[in-house]
């Protein structure tokens, strides 16, 4: 893995980040911030998913959770100088960008590709050729992702076949979470 961040920012400025629980879980964790001042609920208007199973039946439609961001479009965490605020816990798409890894059912990773929003060229990403990272930390990294993406589905298809229906903050506390009070 010779790809080497030249902190740019741009995966941090327009790029809609999705996230699963245990991403959330670690954010609250490590800001102190409640979790529904963390998120923003996407339609399918605004984001497009080919994953049925991201999807969340609120009362008032299906919604998909992704991490909130300034009015500028920028991050909520990313700093004039490309930091980020967050980094120890940020979000495992963070993590693995700007590969995007593919796993058979059985967990075994089967494909590595660079991210669609490079490849579409949605974003300019300055990353170069340097010094190598660790395959096998970079494997393991989104060998855990994954399964915590398929745990998240699992806790989304329970709330979808509940039809509790409810809005953002009964999901998020069905999630284990608690929230503000306004
Ligand atoms: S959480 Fe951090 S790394 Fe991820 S998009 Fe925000 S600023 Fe960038
Ligand atoms: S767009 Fe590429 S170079 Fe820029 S911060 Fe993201 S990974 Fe690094």
């Amino acid at each position: 893995m010779k790809l080497e961040c030249r902190q740019c920012g741009s995966c941090c400025r327009d790029p809609l980040i999705e996230l699963t629980d245990n991403d959330l879980h670690r954010l609250v964790k490590h800001t102190g911030i409640m979790a529904d001042k963390l998120v923003i609920l996407y339609s399918n208007t605004e984001l497009i998913s080919d994953e049925e199973h991201d999807w969340v039946k609120l009362s008032y439609g299906k919604r998909l959770i992704g991490l909130s961001k300034k009015r500028n479009g920028d991050c909520m965490f990313l700093t004039s100088e490309n930091t980020c605020t967050a980094y120890e816990a940020r979000p495992m798409s963070c993590r693995l960008f700007p590969i995007n890894v593919a796993f058979s059912d059985d967990n075994k990773l089967t494909d590595l590709e660079l991210s669609d929003v490079i490849r579409d060229k949605f974003i300019n990403c300055k990353r170069k050729y340097g010094k190598g990272r660790s395959f096998n930390t970079f494997v393991s990294t989104a060998s855990k992702a994954q399964k915590e993406y398929e745990d998240y589905c699992n806790k989304i298809e329970k709330w979808n076949e509940s039809g509790k229906n409810g809005n953002k903050k009964a999901y998020l506390k069905f999630l284990g979470f608690k929230t503000s009070k306004k």
